[in-house]
Formats: C-alpha cells, structure tokens, sequence
C-alpha cells in the first residue's frame, strides 16, 4: 500500500531545518571544528563565525551590537536565564497568564525563594490588560515579563505599548519572542525592550541552540559558571556549527519575512474558507495573531481525538489541551483567557510554515470536516 504524504501543520512545535543552515552547520563540523578559543591559526575560521553569527542576528532583531547577542542552548534556557537572574527573595516580578512554560516554571521555583510573582490580566484573546500592569507594579518590581507571541493561540502583544508603561516606571522588560523571531518583523530597538529570548528551532535552524538578547548596559549575572565563553556570562565551548547555522536560518527567514507571511495568510484563509463550507461549529481565538498560528475549537469534540484521527491521516497538529492518562485537561492558555469549556476541551491548534501548500490546506480542511461532523 502507498504511503500516505505526511502534512506536517505543527510548526510552531518545532520547524524542518533549512538547507542553507545545514550545509553551513556541516561545514563546521567536519571541517573547521577547531574550538574558537584556541589561539592557532586553525581555530580563525571558527573564531570568525562566532562573530559573524553574533552580527547577523543583531542585524536581524535590529540589536545595536553584536555583544547584545548571548548563546544559550534554547528558549527555555534564555528565558530561565532571566527569571533566575531577576527572582530572587523579596522581589516582585510581574508577568502574563499564558506565558510558556519556559517561564511560569521558573517563576514558580523563583516564587519558593522568596520572590513575589504577579499575574496580569488578560481578555479573551489573550491581550494583556494595560491598565493591569499599571496598577501591579510597585517599587519592589525588578522586572516586566510578557511574551511577544503566544505559541497555543498565537496572540501577539502590544510589546512596544507594555515596554513603555514598564520603562516610565524604571523597570527592565524582557520578552519571550521564541515563536515571533523569523516569523514577524522583530526591531528590539523600536519594540524598546531590554531582554529578548529567541530559539533557532523555530526558524527553521538546529534544535539545542537559541540567544538572549540584552540591550548593552542591563544587568544579567552569570549563569553557567567556567570560562570565560559569552563575556563570562556562560560557560562552555561553543557550539559554532549549531550557532552559525542558527544566524543563517533567521538571515533566510528575515530575508523574505514579507514573503511568508503573504504566503501564510493566504493558506490560512483558503483553510479557514473550506472550514467555514463544512459548516462547523468552531470558534477562532485571537485578533492580531501570528500568521499561520491556528487555534480552533470545535463545540462538544475532543481535541485530543482529533489530534489522533489527523495523525492516522498524516496530518500533524497539536491540541490546546494536554491530555494526561486518564482524563483531558484544558490549558493554562485557554483557561486564562476563559474559553468555554465545550469550546475548550475541542481545541486544536494548526501551524503552517513557508513550506505548506495550498493542496495541503485542502486535504486538512477535508480531513477536519470528515472527523468533526461525525
Ligand atoms: N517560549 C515559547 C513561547 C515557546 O513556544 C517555546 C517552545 O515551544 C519555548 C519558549 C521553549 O523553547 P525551546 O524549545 O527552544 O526550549
């Protein structure tokens, strides 16, 4: 029997590695791996594209300085970074409900040494509440925390608005931004933020790597203790085939970021329309989203059941509710913005990428219909 084409639409899971990274990570693992510390001549070439990758990124996020660039092993690792660094024993730290984990666990450990964590309030899209945040910060706050795009409901916030209420306090804002960079146009600059994390997997680079950024003058202690690798701030040989092929990777996505998205859209209406003619019951969560970050949920349906008929079709999605063995459990995300329940419970999210088809946007929306009105 043929087998059938796989779909992959859960791309904000993680994302297929670009060939352009690739070819530039292999380059770098077998032919210059020399460590960049080493001072013989052998270890330049490595040396070289350590600052070359902290050059791109800074020029793609729109970063003053290559400096302001620092590696980490992923998104979770950036973010732990930040919370680790600012929680600490009588401080508050002020951040969103439907953060990633990468964050709440963080806070919550932070919360066990004595650091007070505050909770914004979101509406039902997800949208931080403005007033919110003026009204929780006081003169023990240390730090702002919100992510730029939410990866289950794809919201994106009002970073450069929340960034100027924390600043006019004097308060640093750092910004989970692991699902928007190489995806919307990222400025730290304009955006005016003082912490930024980011995750080469989701752009299309290796897994095991990703950045923080901090703007130049902030303060950040250090967080793996060694040598003297990233100013002193991180320990631990470098990972230049994983680092170079990460700067490659955002350098490509960044390139034709307007590109993409135009493409993404599209296959997101044309998937959105043949739902529609299905005649479901599903409700859309969100306004200004991340293009090709789908959240639907289906009125009295199991998420998790549609997740396993699409995986018997090949089709790749994710769910909006993490099932445990015996009972299905709704997400912070969908709780915090108070989803419906009968909505809740029958969420799925779709995440296109640059590499998705129209044809493949047909057989989804074939798929979905077939199994919902069942
Ligand atoms: N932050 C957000 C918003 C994410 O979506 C993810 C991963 O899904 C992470 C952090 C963690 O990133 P990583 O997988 O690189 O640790």
């Amino acid at each position: 029997m043929e087998k059938k084409r796989l779909i992959y639409a859960d791309n904000a899971a993680t994302t297929r590695m670009s060939h352009v990274a690739f070819e530039e990570m292999s380059k770098f693992m077998f032919d210059s791996y020399a460590n960049a510390s080493q001072p013989y001549s052998f270890a330049r070439t490595a040396k070289k594209a350590l600052l070359e990758s902290r050059e791109i990124i800074a020029d793609c996020i729109g970063a003053s300085h290559p400096e302001e660039i620092l590696f980490t092993s992923c998104g979770t690792e950036s973010d732990n970074w930040i919370i680790s660094h600012f929680g600490i024993d009588g401080a508050n730290i002020i951040t969103s409900p439907i953060e990633h984990k990468a964050i709440l666990n963080p806070c919550k450990k932070a919360k066990e040494k004595g650091c007070n964590i505050k909770v914004l309030s979101v509406n039902s899209f997800g949208e931080v509440e403005f007033d919110s945040l003026q009204s929780l910060i006081d003169d023990k706050t240390v730090l702002v925390s919100v992510m730029t795009a939410n990866n289950e409901i794809g919201t994106i916030q009002d970073i450069e608005k929340l960034a100027r209420i924390t600043h006019s306090k004097g308060i640093p804002f750092h910004t989970d931004a692991v699902q928007a960079v190489g995806h919307i146009p990222i400025n730290v600059n304009s955006l005016d933020v003082d912490y930024l994390s980011a995750s080469a997997h989701k752009f299309n680079g290796p897994k095991g790597i990703g950045f923080l950024y901090k703007k130049s003058g902030q303060n950040l202690g250090s967080y793996v203790c060694g040598g003297t690798q990233e100013f002193g701030l991180r320990a631990g040989t470098e990972n230049i085939a994983a680092i170079i092929a990460m700067a490659k990777a955002l350098q490509e996505n960044c390139a034709k970021i307007e590109h993409n998205i135009r493409h993404i859209k599209k296959l997101e209406e044309t998937l959105l329309s043949l739902l529609k003619i299905g005649n479901l019951d599903f409700k859309r969560n969100g306004v200004n989203q991340l293009p090709g970050n789908i959240s639907l949920s289906f009125k009295d349906k199991n998420g998790e059941a549609i997740l396993h008929r699409l995986d018997l079709m090949s089709i790749c999605v994710s769910t909006g509710s993490a099932c445990d063995s015996n009972t299905t459990q709704i997400s912070h995300v969908l709780k915090a913005i108070k989803l419906d329940p009968s909505y809740a419970l029958g969420t799925i999210r779709i995440s296109l990428s640059k590499d998705n088809t129209e044809e493949e946007m047909k057989a989804i929306a074939f798929s979905i219909n077939k199994i919902v009105s069942n």
